[in-house]
């Protein structure tokens, strides 16, 4: 089910910029389409809301613990294959 309408955004580019979108790497233009499309797209907005739970995770355990960088690029590789 695709969902373009007037936010301009669909799932599959919703999917493909979840990581700019969660580190804010995006313009506000963009980040706003995509907010507006996950507000309104169920499976997009569990997606986005499991990375973002997963990264937080991520993210303290690697401040904790000192993960090298090249183990954090292996996890979100493995993690966008999914
Ligand atoms: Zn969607």
């Amino acid at each position: 089910m695709e969902q373009t309408n007037s936010s301009g955004v669909d799932c599959r580019e919703s999917i493909a910029r979840l990581y700019e979108f969660l580190d804010n790497e995006l313009c506000s233009t963009d980040q706003a389409a995509i907010k507006r499309h996950i507000e309104h797209c169920s499976p997009c907005l569990e997606a986005f809301e499991f990375e973002a739970e997963l990264k937080a995770m991520i993210r303290s355990r690697l401040r904790k613990e000192g993960v090298p960088l090249e183990v954090k690029e292996k996890i979100r590789r493995a993690l966008a294959a999914e």
